[in-house]
């Protein structure tokens, strides 16, 4: 079981940022109006991560920890129209085949807390504990016995510009989230949680960016498009800096990418591209995310009806600014 879970850990954990990405989730799913993440030493040390969620009652917690034990996905049925960011109650065991993680979680109806820690798949110490309502999950010595793990992760800065590009992207996704990232007791991010897109872009971009950047919305049979970017005079050289954002989910997805720039036509320069982000709500019916257990890439139905959405969406958004 233990080498199962290492094994899906390669999967599911590739690195710090990935840890911090289901936590939050985790957090989100479980209804967290605030979460806190904070990370010690780029993630090596310390990844903690803090909600106000539903919590975990205590004789759940050890199911918590067990392999394709989720308690989102009821039946199979349920797979086809997946509404919360996890399903495959995968993470929390993979996390800790491979690290030190202590869970301390109570929910709005216990007496007291309840206290986890599980080490290398072993339960170490468990019990009742005082706390506050909700969940934090702290991961310490992460691949400690995976040295292979740990030797391919790149330099500290840049694991900590991924995991400060993961918050990014579940801010944008989540603008009623109030959501904070320290590193080493400095806050990189901050949001208030008050629902508000063009306030998240001011916290990750800056305040300038996102004061000039124009609203959008659309909507064709089955897809409905909104979001904020920035005119043709403000654009960056790596098409990065527009998050795209499918039924709360930060994506890839190329032709959607192509889309937006395709709004744009001849108004940007050959190699420049705009800033902003993209909601994109459908059908979870016509989403597909088992393509990738990290989930990040997906397929998507009746895709070409979309990035004429887009394509058109933008092209008159940018024509009403008279461009
Ligand atoms: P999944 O999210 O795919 O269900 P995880 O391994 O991430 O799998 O989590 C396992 C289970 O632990 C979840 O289904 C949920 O019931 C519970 N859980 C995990 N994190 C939290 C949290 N922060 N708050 C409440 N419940 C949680
Ligand atoms: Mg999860």
């Amino acid at each position: 079981e233990l080498l199962a879970n290492q094994i899906a850990a390669g999967e599911v954990i590739e690195r710090p940022a990935s840890v911090v990405k289901e936590l939050v989730e985790n957090a989100i799913d479980a209804h967290a109006t605030q979460v806190d993440v904070v990370i010690e030493n780029s993630g090596l040390d310390l990844i903690k991560v803090i909600d106000n969620g539903e919590g975990i009652t205590s004789d759940e917690v050890p199911l918590a920890f067990v392999r394709h034990a989720t308690s989102k996905i009821q039946d199979r049925h349920d797979l086809f129209k997946i509404l919360t960011l996890g399903f495959r109650g995968e993470a929390l065991p993979s996390i800790a085949a491979v690290a030190d993680v202590t869970l301390q979680t109570r929910t709005a109806t216990a007496d007291t807390g309840f206290f986890y820690q599980i080490k290398g798949g072993q339960v170490t110490q468990e019990g009742p504990a005082a706390g506050r309502f909700g969940t934090s999950v702290s991961v310490r010595s992460l691949f400690y016995n995976t040295p292979a793990r740990l030797k391919y992760l790149k330099k500290p800065q840049t694991e900590m510009s991924l995991i400060v590009e993961t918050a990014n992207h579940l801010a944008m996704a989540y603008p009623n989230l109030a959501l904070s990232l320290t590193h080493n007791g400095k806050t990189l991010l901050k949001t208030s949680g008050n629902g508000d897109l063009r306030q998240v872009l001011a916290v990750v971009y800056d305040r300038k960016t996102a004061e000039k950047m124009v609203g959008f919305e659309g909507a064709s049979e089955h897809f409905r498009v909104n979001g904020y970017l920035s005119l043709p005079e403000q654009t960056r050289s790596s098409r990065s800096y527009f998050a795209v954002l499918v039924n709360h989910r930060f994506v890839k997805n190329f032709s959607v990418s192509n889309a937006i720039t395709a709004g744009y036509g001849s108004k940007l320069m050959v190699g420049r591209f705009p800033i902003g982000a993209i909601n994109i709500e459908l059908d979870p019916l016509l989403v597909d995310v088992n393509v990738h257990p990290q989930k990040a890439e997906i397929r998507l139905s009746e895709e070409g009806e979309l990035t004429d959405l887009i394509t058109a969406v933008i092209r008159d958004r940018l024509s009403q600014e008279n461009l």
